[in-house]
């Protein structure tokens, strides 16, 4: 297993590995960038079938953190955890703690929060070993969870999606379909109906279907007839890489707009997305409200502080940052895509975009 020639290594400043016998933790973090301020990004827990499917996948999603906080305007780096484990069966007490001694290795430099397989509980078990925890803030109607935050983010970018691409300035009558109605795509739903929208969902668990269609009037599809409905936008709220070869060319949509990590299988589904006239909406820009309010909950928890009014005016510049990427994307001829990982770069100094004075200066 390779780590410095690792195809998403990409310069990664610290790659950290850690065994606790005790406990039986085996953790990875990994910290790719901290040029604007201390690496923040969830610990997720996962049955990895091996190391080098833990490492790949570390990688890859603190890399993808670098570029979402920095898009998001937020002084804070990209990094990431993964516990090479099973959730339901192997978290307990000890080895969580355990994990608060590996976070209290790097000083700092790295800040954790909850993700897959991790909750609010677990981040408040390993906040009791270390102070580099966050998403655990007190009191709050959410407890932490940036589920909602999230949800509120996809909502400002998807309205600025369809302002952009039908002049519209509000979504009434719209027909959206969502893939995954779970904490981000029920919430997501829910502004949807009340904005006006007409719903479409589909999930694998048929209780979060029922939830929808009883709650929101939502109409239910199967998790398959998602990708042929003849509908306005597209918003896929459950996993990665379900915009591919097989699935682009069935969508009838305007617009992608979704919550999901890593939806383009390949970078060179953005192009093919554009030929076919689909303006796609970057997920890691449409989907930062959560670390916005990781954020604030960090910078607050010191003080005891959360300005909930601070955090929604944040996520609101969403819409700001999409309309440039859009914007840009159309005059240069270049991917939404594209144009939002060069935005991402220039601002937190990747050396490509330095060495390139016209994108520097733009
Ligand atoms: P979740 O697990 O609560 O919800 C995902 C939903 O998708 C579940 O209801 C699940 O049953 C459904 N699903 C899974 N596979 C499906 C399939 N093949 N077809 C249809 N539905 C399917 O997760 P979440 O927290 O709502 O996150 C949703 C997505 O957004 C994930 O990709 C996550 O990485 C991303 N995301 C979440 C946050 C956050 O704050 N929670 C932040 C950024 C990105």
């Amino acid at each position: 297993m390779s780590v410095f020639s690792h195809p998403a290594y990409d310069n990664h400043e610290e790659v950290a590995f850690y065994h606790d016998a005790k406990s039986g933790l085996k953790a990875i973090i990994a910290v790719h960038n901290t040029n604007l301020g201390p690496a923040l990004g969830g610990c997720r827990m996962w049955p990895y079938a091996d190391d080098a499917e833990a490492l790949n996948d570390v990688l890859r999603l603190s890399r993808g953190m670098t570029y979402k906080s920095a898009m998001s305007g937020l002084k804070l780096g990209g990094g990431k955890s993964v516990i090479i484990g099973d959730p339901r069966k192997q978290k307990t007490p000890e080895l969580l703690h355990a994990m608060g001694d590996f976070l209290n290795t790097l000083g700092g430099r790295y800040i954790t929060a909850e993700d897959s397989g991790t909750s609010v509980a677990d981040m408040k078990i390993i906040g009791e070993r270390s102070e580099f925890v966050s998403g655990v803030i007190a009191g709050q109607e959410h407890g932490g969870d940036p589920s909602p935050s999230t949800a509120y983010g996809v909502f400002v970018g998807l309205k600025a999606a369809a302002q952009h691409r039908w002049g519209r300035e509000d979504l009434n009558g719209m027909k959206v379909s969502i893939q995954g109605v779970g904490n981000v795509g029920f919430r997501l739903a829910k502004l949807l109906k009340e904005a006006g929208a007409e719903l479409f969902v589909t999930d694998i668990f048929q209780e979060n279907i029922d939830r929808a269609v009883n709650e929101l009037g939502a109409t239910a599809v199967g998790a398959d007839e998602i990708f042929d409905l003849d509908v306005d936008m597209f918003a896929p709220c459950a996993l990665g890489a379900i915009l591919n070869d097989k699935t682009i060319e069935r969508l009838k949509v305007g617009a992608i707009a979704g919550a999901a990590n890593n939806q383009l299988a390949e970078e060179r589904h953005a192009q093919v997305l554009k030929e076919r006239g689909i303006l796609y909406t970057p997920d890691y820009v449409i989907n930062a409200g959560g670390i916005i309010d990781v954020y604030y909950q960090q910078v607050g928890q010191a003080k005891g502080e959360y300005d909930a009014g601070q955090v929604k005016s944040h996520i609101e510049t969403i819409a700001t940052t999409m309309h440039e990427v859009f914007e840009r994307a159309e005059e240069s001829g270049e991917t939404t895509a594209h144009i939002a990982d060069r935005v991402a770069e220039e601002r937190f100094g990747h050396e490509d975009a330095l060495n390139n004075s016209d994108s520097a200066a733009a």
